[in-house]
């Protein structure tokens, strides 16, 4: 071999080195890459799932709509607002029921702008479809344009909540307010009248007209009174309802004997009759026992001035099951025709055909105190009626509203 020829095979040898040096470390770089590509992807996958996540839980249904005007993403309280529809890739006037969600999104694209608006609207177009059932449902469209560079996919966002219970409360308040500003004014007026009358020159020296005239005046200041009392006992009740109860546990028997005892002169002027069952006279509840006087004084003070014929029978019974406590206070008076039945928990409902026998008092605000009282602490009320039979007014309380000790 001539030292041509080694120093070639060397050379080539040396070539073949780094030849398969600079291939390995290629191929070294390349998994390298491959490396930090899969991590990232991983990352970016971590970190979308933990964004899904937090969308997921947002009680705001969210939608994002694409460049291509179809929407490319959906949080969780989107799809169950929409549980008929599909979502993804449709326009969203395919999917928002009413004009007024549509015209939002226009300005909000065409002003570039934010917009935030209050819908309110009847039953049938509400986006829950037929689940709906609570009436005019109110809803806050809130819309916003998104910055390319941090949302290279989508074009806006719009976030939908549910604002139908502050809607519902908001209007509550507002006939509150109405229908207490009418019965007020009646007696004010009433009294006015009356006063002016007494000032008139003269009306003052005839003593029994005069005499008269003030007992009409009182009459109408007690009408006021109560009516000021129970418009206060339910505004306390609805001041963060159970912040406003002082819970104990109290004898539910020697609450029923203090009811009694302040209505004995209408018991025994009307020859009543009150019957306590033996389970209501083992019961110890836990709760606020002023509340439940005003419960039970106002069921059984309705059974009897409802009532002013001889010889009414109340009865007040207690049963214990399943671990419910159901209390009931039932009469065999007049009763409730049918049709009035869904309304005599509403403030200032009274049933006409009695109403119009001006001798019996009241304010049409007693049950719905009761009512407002028993949902503070955790039950519910129902009635029933078949006039002349039975008139039941049944609270069913939760576990828990007994005290067992
Ligand atoms: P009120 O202050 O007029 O008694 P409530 O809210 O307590 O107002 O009751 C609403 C209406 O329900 C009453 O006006 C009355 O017509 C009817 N009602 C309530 N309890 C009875 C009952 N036990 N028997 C017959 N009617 C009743």
């Amino acid at each position: 071999m001539n030292l041509l020829n080694v120093t070639t095979t060397i050379l080539a040898a040396i070539a073949a080195f780094f030849f398969f040096r600079w291939r390995q470390e290629r191929k070294n770089h390349q998994k390298e890459r491959n490396r930090i590509k899969l991590m990232q992807e991983q990352e970016l996958d971590i970190e979308r799932k933990k964004h899904e996540l937090l969308l997921d839980g947002l009680s705001d249904a969210l939608f994002l709509v694409g460049h291509d005007g179809g929407i490319c993403y959906a949080n969780t309280a989107a799809k169950k607002l929409f549980t008929d529809r599909p979502l993804i890739g449709l326009a969203p006037q395919e999917v928002f029921p009413d004009v007024r969600f549509i015209e939002s999104i226009r300005k909000s694209e065409l002003k570039n702008t934010a917009v935030v608006k209050r819908i309110v609207l009847p039953q049938q177009l509400s986006p829950l479809g037929a689940r709906e059932n609570r009436g005019a449902n109110a809803w806050l469209m809130d819309v916003a344009p998104l910055p390319v560079e941090s949302y290279p996919q989508a074009k806006f966002r719009i976030l939908l909540r549910d604002l139908t219970a502050e809607y519902q409360s908001e209007q509550v308040r507002k006939d509150f307010v109405a229908n207490a500003s009418h019965e007020l004014r009646t007696p004010l007026a009433i009294i006015q009248g009356y006063l002016e009358n007494l000032l008139e020159d003269g009306a003052l020296t005839d003593k029994s007209q005069a005499s008269r005239f003030l007992s009409i005046m009182s009459k109408h200041t007690d009408r006021v009174s109560r009516i000021v009392e129970d418009m206060l006992v339910i505004s306390r009740l609805e001041s963060g309802e159970a912040a406003a109860l002082s819970i104990e546990p109290f004898e539910f028997l020697s609450c029923v004997l203090d009811v009694l005892e302040r209505l004995e002169h209408l018991i025994v002027s009307q020859e009543a009759h009150v019957n306590i069952d033996h389970v209501t006279a083992g019961l110890m509840l836990v709760g606020d026992r002023f509340y439940w006087t005003q419960v039970l004084f106002n069921l059984i003070e309705n059974a009897l001035k409802q009532n002013p014929r001889h010889g009414l029978l109340v009865t007040v019974t207690a049963e214990i099951k399943d671990g419910a406590t159901r209390i009931a206070v039932s009469d065999n008076g007049i009763g409730i025709p049918s049709q009035h039945l869904p309304f005599v928990f509403k403030r200032f409902y009274r049933v006409d055909q009695n109403h119009t026998n001006s001798t019996i008092k009241g304010t049409g605000l007693g049950l719905s105190i009761v009512k407002r009282a028993v949902e503070a602490h955790g039950g519910e009320i129902s009635v029933s009626s078949v006039p002349g039979q039975e008139t039941k007014f049944e609270i069913v309380l939760p576990d828990g509203a007994r005290d067992e000790a």
